[in-house]
């Protein structure tokens, strides 16, 4: 085994551990990064800070910090009650700038959620919209003269049914189908492809005018995202020069572009930063030692042994691995710490699946003190220096709840910043 000496472990490389790599290179940190595929790749690209609450009414959350303080109040043990909203505030703006270092453009209305037009025909509630989509917000809230474009072949992605569902939230001038340039034999075509595609010049002039010749009056277009997959920027600042219109992404249904945008943006922005990444590999085991502890990282069988001053446990809940269930209950599986959930498994769910509170399943997770340092079957916390940090933690249900990214985000800034090494 190769042996590699680092003051912090991050394990897991979704949103919470991709954050809280980046504020640790920040301050200086040696960083080793691991994890498998995460939900990162099923992202639509925006970050979500709080988009409902409370959850059992569905309210749709306008001003999130006015909705913060309610939460606090009303679950004063979710994550969001250990911190205040300056902290939140500070790891959102660090963490855009990290964004920004990254390529990636976001926007962001102080105090107030976004909505943007989603492939279902909904408005996806939101904090920060990534460039791509922001033309699609003020579509919804100027009610600009609006075209929804789809390409022929494109599962799962219809936009005159967009425009029927959304006719009273949006504008609509027009909305049809048109053919992608060089795919027209092809009898499925994919986001991907066709986003590279867009990055050659000569496909984005063809791309264009079969654009106009749907368009009507439009002032602005949305089109499935796969507007480039690295050079979005350019793709649409051309587009839009074109067609003197504003283009904006609708996201496809996941997996998609968006998630690979961030995904590739940010291990390529951490690389350069110095962190080093170990991808598609995960830890295998973990001891304490005198310093730290000691990890054994690989695909199968143990590759590194890393050596680690600080460790933050970002492994998510079942869908990352980090949360496990058999017969017996259910485990955290790097560090095997106690895990918040019902005595009986039977309590695991309510009686009906679409029961509007959620169930019990989707709050477990870590219990940790108000730095999110994990706390064992004692009480007490585990180590100085072991932090849990995103969809881990429990007493919280981000999925319900329009809070994953934000929750990731704003606990990584917290526990960064309370290590001690
Ligand atoms: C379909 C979908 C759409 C979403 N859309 C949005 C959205 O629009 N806006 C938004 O804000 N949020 C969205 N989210 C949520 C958000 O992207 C995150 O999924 C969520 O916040 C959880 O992030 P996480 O980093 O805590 O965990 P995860 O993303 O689950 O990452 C866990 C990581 O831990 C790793 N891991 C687990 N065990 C080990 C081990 N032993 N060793 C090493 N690594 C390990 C995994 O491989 C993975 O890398 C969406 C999620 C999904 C699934």
């Amino acid at each position: 085994m190769k042996r590699i000496d680092c003051d912090l472990m991050v394990v897991g490389t979704g949103i919470a551990g991709i954050a809280a790599s980046a504020f640790a290179s920040a301050r200086g940190y040696s960083v080793v990064q691991t994890g498998m595929a995460t939900s990162l790749m099923f992202a639509a690209g925006c970050f979500d800070l709080l988009g409902v609450h409370p959850v059992e009414d569905g309210t749709v959350v306008e001003d999130p910090f006015a909705a913060l303080a309610e939460l606090r109040k009303d679950q004063p043990r979710h994550p969001y009650a250990k911190l205040d909203d300056d902290e939140i505030r500070s790891a959102f703006g660090e963490f855009l700038d990290f964004c920004g270092e990254s390529g990636l453009e976001y926007h962001v209305r102080e105090g107030r959620n976004m909505q943007f037009p989603t492939p279902l025909g909904t408005l996806k509630t939101t904090y920060c919209v990534p460039r791509t989509m922001i033309a699609g917000v003020r579509a919804v809230e100027e009610k600009l003269p609006c075209a929804l474009i789809d390409m022929q072949g494109l599962k799962g992605h219809s936009a005159q049914q967009i425009a029927s569902i959304l006719g009273d939230k949006l504008n609509v001038v027009a909305s049809g189908s048109i053919v992608f340039p060089e795919m027209e034999d092809n009898a499925e075509v994919y986001p991907v492809q066709m986003g590279m595609a867009l990055e050659n010049p000569r496909v984005r002039g063809i791309f264009a005018e079969r654009i106009r010749a749907v368009m009507g009056d439009a002032k602005v277009v949305g089109v499935p995202a796969m507007l480039g997959q690295y050079l979005t920027k350019d793709v649409m600042d051309d587009l839009d020069r074109r067609l003197g219109v504003e283009f904006f992404e609708v996201p496809t249904m996941p997996p998609g572009i968006p998630g690979q945008r961030l995904k590739e943006a940010f291990v390529g922005a951490l690389r350069l930063r110095g962190v080093n990444h170990m991808l598609q590999k995960r830890v295998l085991c973990v001891e304490r030692t005198a310093e730290g502890f000691r990890f054994e990282v690989g695909a199968d069988w143990p590759q590194f042994e890393v050596f680690a001053k600080g460790a933050v446990l970002a492994s998510g809940r079942f869908l990352g691995k980090g949360l496990q269930a058999d017969r017996t209950g259910v485990r955290e599986a790097v560090f095997d710490l106690p895990v918040t959930q019902p005595e009986k498994r039977n309590d695991w769910h309510e009686k009906s699946f679409l029961d509007a509170r959620g169930h019990a399943m989707n709050s477990m997770g870590v219990e940790t003190d108000e730095s999110f340092r994990p706390l064992g079957a004692d009480g007490a916390v585990v180590s100085e220096n072991l932090f849990a940090v995103g969809s881990i933690l429990a007493h919280q249900d981000w999925m319900r709840q329009k809070c994953g990214s934000g929750l990731g985000i704003s606990t990584a800034y917290k526990a960064v910043k309370a290590l001690k090494i």
